[in-house]
């Protein structure tokens, strides 16, 4: 195995952001794997599958192909994707179809072989507890849900979509909730990963804090 670095914590938590400037920074590569979950939703709206259609979910993973590029842009099936997963019906199908392990399975495979044989720095859920269990640095990033629900209208709001405060708050409680109750691989803090509130930090603070704990390893 190269070098890991496993970033988990909940949505909102700003692990996106960090881990994108932890990675510039030390030369890491970026892995989002939200975003495989969340090609997985898409590629279920596409074709028009139910939740509970577990044959067709099935085949359609059979010939899912995901592709992440250095530069953030994500590919389906051959198509940029990187916007429309972001989009409001990809935010409501992704934690319900995380939960499936016909997804999991595949997606734990997916995300294990993007990363083989490159230095990475890999964000989610899981990625400390299922994916790189044996990962060099572990690091569980955690805020608040109303700070969290906050910065995610700003971004929002940064990207020109509407939407009120307590609706986000809602959402990410229930997605909390759901990502973290869930049977297989939920969200939880490795035993061994140091946890960094980052409630009342800023994005720089956070950044440097990661880079010194890598460095020292
Ligand atoms: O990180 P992001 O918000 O894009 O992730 C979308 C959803 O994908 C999460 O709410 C969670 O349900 C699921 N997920 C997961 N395991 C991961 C990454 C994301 O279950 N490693």
């Amino acid at each position: 195995m190269a070098f890991v670095v496993a970033i988990d914590g909940p949505a909102g938590a700003g692990k996106g952001t960090i881990t994108k400037l932890v990675g510039e920074k030390l030369g890491l590569v970026n892995i989002d794997t939200g975003a495989t979950f969340r090609c997985v939703a898409l590629n279920m709206i596409q074709e028009n599958i139910q939740i509970q259609e577990e044959e067709k979910i099935q085949k359609m993973l059979d010939k899912i192909q995901i592709e992440m590029y250095p530069d953030g842009k994500i590919f389906l099936n051959g198509k940029e994707v990187t916007h429309r997963i972001r989009e409001n019906d990809v935010n409501r199908l992704v934690s319900p179809v995380s939960v499936l392990p016909v997804v999991r399975n595949k997606l734990l495979e997916v995300q294990r072989s993007i990363a083989e044989g490159k230095n990475v720095i890999m964000e989610g859920r899981d990625i400390g507890t299922v994916v790189f269990p044996n990962a060099n640095v572990k690091i569980y990033l955690d805020a608040t849900a109303e700070e969290r629900a906050r910065r995610r209208v700003l971004q929002n709001q940064e990207k020109g979509i509407e939407c009120s405060y307590d609706e986000v708050l809602q959402g990410i409680k229930d997605r909390d909730k759901r990502d973290s109750t869930r049977e297989i691989a939920p969200l939880k803090r490795a035993d061994d990963a140091i946890y960094i509130d980052s409630t009342n930090l800023n994005i720089n603070e956070v950044v440097d804090k990661i880079v010194e704990i890598i460095k020292n390893v």
